[in-house]
Order: C-alpha cells, then sequence, then structure tokens
C-alpha cells in the first residue's frame, strides 16, 4: 500500500487528525448503529423543524425503510429573526418518541454552548450548523461530549478551514465527525448556494472522514434535489441528507426545497441503483 506524499497533501502539518496517512484510510462513525462510511450508502431524512408529534411521526412512517437516521430541527437558526426558530426541548422530545416508534437513531442541530448537553440528552448525532462552523465556543463544547457531530461546511468556508473546524473537535477526544457538506455562496442566485461537489473527492482524497451530501440546502429547490443527490453518489458520497414533509407548502421553514416522502423513496431506490452498479464497475466499492 503506498503511503501518501506529503506533496499530495496541501496543509498536511495543520491537519494531523482529520488527514489520512495511507490512502486506504477511512474512518466509519456508528450512530446508534448505523455505520456512516462503511460499504453501505446512509440516508438520512426528515422534515427542516419538527413542527408536531404528527407531523414528524408521519415523516418518520413514511421514510422508514428508506432512511436509515431520522433529521428533524428544533433549535432553527433562521436568518430572520421573525421566522419560526422550533419547538426548543418540546421539538426534541417528538423526535426522539417517533424516531423510537420505528427503531431510527436521530440527529438535530445545536446552535448554542449552553444547549449542547440538552440536545445530547435526546439524540443520537448532533449536527453543527453551516453558520456555526466557525463558531468556536460551540465547536469548544461539543468536543467534551461523546455523541457523534455532523459538521456542516460554512457558505463561505474553504475545505481547509471545515477540516480545521473538525480538528478543533477531533482533538479534544471525540473523533467521531461526519462532514457534511450543503453548498456554498456563490454569485448564481438560481439555486440557493453552490454544491461544491468537487467537495466529495476532495475529502476522499485528504481525509479519512466520512462526508455525506446535503442537496437539500445547496439547492433551495425541491427538482433540483434528485439530480444533485445522484450527482454526490456518483462523486463518491457515504450518505444524503435530504428534507422530506408531508405537505411542504404548509411546512414552517424550508417547504421549497422539501421532497414529498413517495419522492424522497424514489430518489433512495434511484440512488442505491446508480451506487451498485459504480460498484459493479469498481467505482467506490
Ligand atoms: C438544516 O439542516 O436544517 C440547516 C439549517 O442547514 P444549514 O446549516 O446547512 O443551513
Ligand atoms: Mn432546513
Amino acid at each position: 500500500m503506498d503511503t501518501l506524499k506529503h506533496k499530495d497533501l496541501p496543509f498536511w502539518e495543520s491537519l494531523p487528525l482529520t488527514s489520512k496517512k495511507h490512502p486506504d484510510e477511512q474512518s466509519v462513525i456508528n450512530v446508534g448503529g448505523v455505520q456512516i462510511g462503511g460499504p453501505e450508502l446512509v440516508f438520512i431524512a426528515g422534515p427542516c423543524s419538527i413542527e408536531s408529534i404528527e407531523q414528524i411521526r408521519t415523516v418518520a412512517r413514511a421514510v422508514k425503510g428508506h432512511a436509515h437516521i431520522l433529521r428533524g430541527g428544533a433549535f432553527k437558526p433562521r436568518t430572520s429573526p421573525y421566522s419560526f426558530q422550533g419547538l426548543a426541548e418540546e421539538g426534541l422530545a417528538m423526535l426522539q418518541a417517533a424516531a423510537a416508534e420505528v427503531g431510527m437513531p436521530t440527529v438535530s442541530e445545536v446552535v448554542s454552548p449552553e444547549d449542547v448537553d440538552l440536545v445530547a440528552a435526546y439524540v443520537d448525532m448532533l449536527q453543527i450548523g453551516a453558520r456555526n462552523m466557525q463558531n468556536y465556543a460551540l465547536l469548544r463544547k461539543v468536543r467534551q461530549c461523546q455523541k457523534p457531530m455532523l459538521l456542516k461546511r460554512g457558505p463561505a468556508a474553504t475545505i481547509e478551514e471545515w477540516l480545521l473546524s473538525a480538528e478543533y473537535i477531533m482533538s479534544a477526544g471525540n473523533p467521531k465527525v461526519v462532514l457534511c457538506e450543503r453548498g456554498i455562496r456563490t454569485f448564481e442566485t438560481l439555486t440557493r448556494n453552490t454544491l461544491d461537489i468537487s467537495a466529495v473527492p476532495i475529502i476522499k482524497h485528504l481525509s479519512h472522514l466520512p462526508i455525506i451530501i446535503d442537496p437539500s440546502h445547496a439547492a433551495g429547490r425541491w427538482n433540483l434535489v434528485e439530480p444533485l443527490a445522484l450527482a454526490a453518489v456518483a462523486a463518491g458520497a457515504d450518505g444524503l441528507m435530504i428534507e422530506v414533509h408531508p405537505h411542504p407548502e404548509d411546512a414552517l421553514s424550508d417547504g421549497p426545497q422539501s421532497l414529498l416522502p413517495e419522492r424522497y423513496c424514489r430518489l433512495v431506490e434511484s440512488a442505491r441503483e446508480l451506487r451498485l452498479l459504480l460498484e459493479g464497475r469498481g467505482l467506490h466499492a
């Protein structure tokens, strides 16, 4: 097995924990029994925000069998202070109850250091949102927690800065980091963000950490989610996180980019078929 050469890895010295030591090194992160970074493509699905027990229960039942992990936001980082801010602990309890009924682990975002222990008490994985990727007070707090972390890339962060945020968490003894590319800010206005698909092969080359793609926040529009999701699978992503809502037109957040459950389930089948096809050709196996 070849050892990676120093010249193959820019900023090698600044990334002692996230960089690969040899080309085949790949971390597998266990989230409530689901392995992210292993041979199986992992699907995380659920609404942007948890709105009611009926809503999260409907989504959980509809995606069961087509998703490994249930997502839902209870602390929402909204651009406007007048937008729905989430149900906080009440929402976390709803997510936990709905996921327990279908036997799925959960992920939810934490936005402030004082809520880390509360969120960790309810979920299997904590999400650090794009806006908080460089919130060092939050990173310093979550690294004391032993739960896996889903670290989203900041909308204006370079890949080096993103990996340095992962180093923040890992350097205090929590190695369980999964990276999530969700689109970066560019001059394009027809999409909410621009999905940086090249982040997948670059991370696969530089780092042993698993990488998943969130096409929903990249696209901002439901009809772009499927092509971006399939592109992510083709590029070699370890998984996908997709927003699903039973009534997108009534959603309290991110309705325009949310998929109906049936459409989401069809997407998962296409993604699995594509992955099998690529594996048959010796890619991403
Ligand atoms: C989310 O996942 O609901 C979210 C707010 O994502 P991001 O931090 O990528 O905007
Ligand atoms: Mn959202």
